[in-house]
């Protein structure tokens, strides 16, 4: 084959961005071809979300444009949302267009898990995207308009985050910063409004140090936060939610952080995935298929007892080092290298000023874990964009 092979990433995210920039820095010229397809032209930080979706922080903050991350003498960015892979043709469905590719790196992260519970899709709002925090900040403030007009009607007020993981706890932590000032601003009394973390398992952060969990819900109802632990969501209607408890809490508003699964297209595409997503080799490849990379939260790694770690932006950005390696070797006959997780622990936000982690063997909480967040956007933003990007979006 005389022809230069092509690369085709899907998905910009932590995966993929980071395995474009790699490639972009590793290929010599005309080594590859090498396109990058996302359904935006920005790349977004997901870890932030949580910050838009409350509305204590600019959307703008939590995305990147493609082109000022990659270099397009290197990498060809395709604007497009994919709509199927087809791995027996070595070809990918685009909203415009079809591309054919020699390697195929998956990264087009997760969906929302809602475990067949009735009513969950339609009725409860998600944070995983731009569009989708921008309409839960719009969903918020309106609430309290609209409370405005018909003072009966306190559920309005009533906000339902279902799922206590680090995603439900990072963003009740926001939304309970962001309730004073929307009281002010709506003329509201705040003892009316009422945020409840519904969580099914028997503890908030399941799995978690309980230290830091019990530190974390003490921090998080003093802010005014209610938790309903061991409490499994049962339905969601447009009143609000019914609990396995036989409860019913009305609410205008309920943000489903439940948990992720891999993609819906990679089940289309006849892979073999456990929900949604592909338990890959040890070089991050999808079984039976040399030349399909999956990272992310697409992928499923296991850890060493056999249980599969947590999808998360840290194990997207080393996988996405193991793969760039990896592609690079495969063109160039050399010996791949075998992807092995080297956890960095865990730092996750309550909010301003107060967080929780683990790093390292050391538990951290209070200003200082808050501190080691920031430590870890600005090293994230650093990784992808450099001291220029840093000072662009860097929050200090
Ligand atoms: P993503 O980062 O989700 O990117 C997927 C990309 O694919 C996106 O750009 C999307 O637009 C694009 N895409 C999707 N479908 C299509 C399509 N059909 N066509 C074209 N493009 C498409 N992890 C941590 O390690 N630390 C944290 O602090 C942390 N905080 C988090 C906070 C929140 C609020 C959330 C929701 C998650 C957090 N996570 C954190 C988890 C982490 O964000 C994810 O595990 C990570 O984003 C997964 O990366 P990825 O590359 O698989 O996909
Ligand atoms: P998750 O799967 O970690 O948590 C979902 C929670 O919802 C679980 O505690 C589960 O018991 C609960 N749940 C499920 N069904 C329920 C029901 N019917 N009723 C009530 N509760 C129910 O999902 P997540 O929090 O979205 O996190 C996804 C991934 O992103 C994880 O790997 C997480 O570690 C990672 N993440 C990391 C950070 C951080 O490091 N700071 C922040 C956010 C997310």
């Amino acid at each position: 084959m005389s022809r230069i092979p092509r690369i085709v990433i899907l998905g910009a995210g932590y995966g993929g961005i980071v395995t474009a920039i790699r490639l972009q820095k590793e290929l010599n010229y005309n080594e590859a071809d090498v396109t990058l397809v996302n359904k935006h032209d920005y790349h977004y930080i997901t870890t932030h979300l949580h910050m838009p979706a409350a509305g204590t922080d600019n959307p703008e903050n939590a995305r990147v444009n493609i082109l000022k991350l990659i270099d397009e003498f290197k990498i060809d960015f395709v604007k497009s949302t994919v709509i199927q892979i087809r791995p027996q043709e070595k070809k990918v469905i685009l909203e415009e267009g079809t591309l054919s590719y020699d390697y195929l790196v998956v990264g087009l992260g997760g969906e929302p898990e809602t475990f067949g519970i009735p009513g969950l899709k339609e009725h409860a709002l998600s944070i995983r995207s731009i569009n989708s925090v921008r309409f839960i900040r719009e969903h918020i403030e309106y609430q309290f308009a609209r409370y405005k007009r018909e003072p009966n009607r306190t559920d309005y007020l009533t906000f339902i985050v279902g799922g206590a993981g680090f995603t439900g706890i990072e963003f009740v932590g926001e939304l309970a910063d962001r309730i004073p000032q929307l009281c002010k601003e709506f003329d509201v009394d705040p003892s009316l409004v009422k945020i409840y973390n519904i969580e099914a398992a028997p503890t908030a952060l399941p799995g978690f140090d309980p230290e830091l969990v019990e530190y974390a819900m003490n921090v998080l109802q003093n802010k005014g936060v209610t938790f309903k632990i061991a409490t499994a969501i049962k339905e969601c209607t447009p009143e609000g939610v019914s609990l396995a408890t036989g409860e019913e809490i009305k609410a205008a508003t309920v943000v489903w952080t439940g948990g992720v699964r891999g993609n819906h297209m990679l089940d289309e595409a006849g892979f073999e995935t456990m929900r949604g997503r592909i338990k890959v080799d040890e070089k991050l490849r999808a079984p039976g298929h040399d030349n399909i990379y999956v990272l992310g939260d697409c992928s499923i790694v296991m850890n060493p007892e056999g249980r599969p770690y947590p999808p998360t932006a840290q194990i997207s950005m080393q996988q996405a080092e193991v793969c760039a390696h990896n592609l690079v070797a495969s063109i160039r006959g050399e010996q791949l290298k075998n992807f092995v997780y080297q956890s960095k622990g865990t730092v996750a936000s309550l909010g301003r000023g107060e967080a929780i982690g683990i790093v390292g063997s050391r538990k951290i909480k209070g200003g200082w874990a808050a501190v080691m967040k920031k430590v870890i956007d600005v090293r994230y933003l650093y990784i992808i964009g450099g001291i220029p990007l840093v000072l662009k979006k860097g929050r200090f």
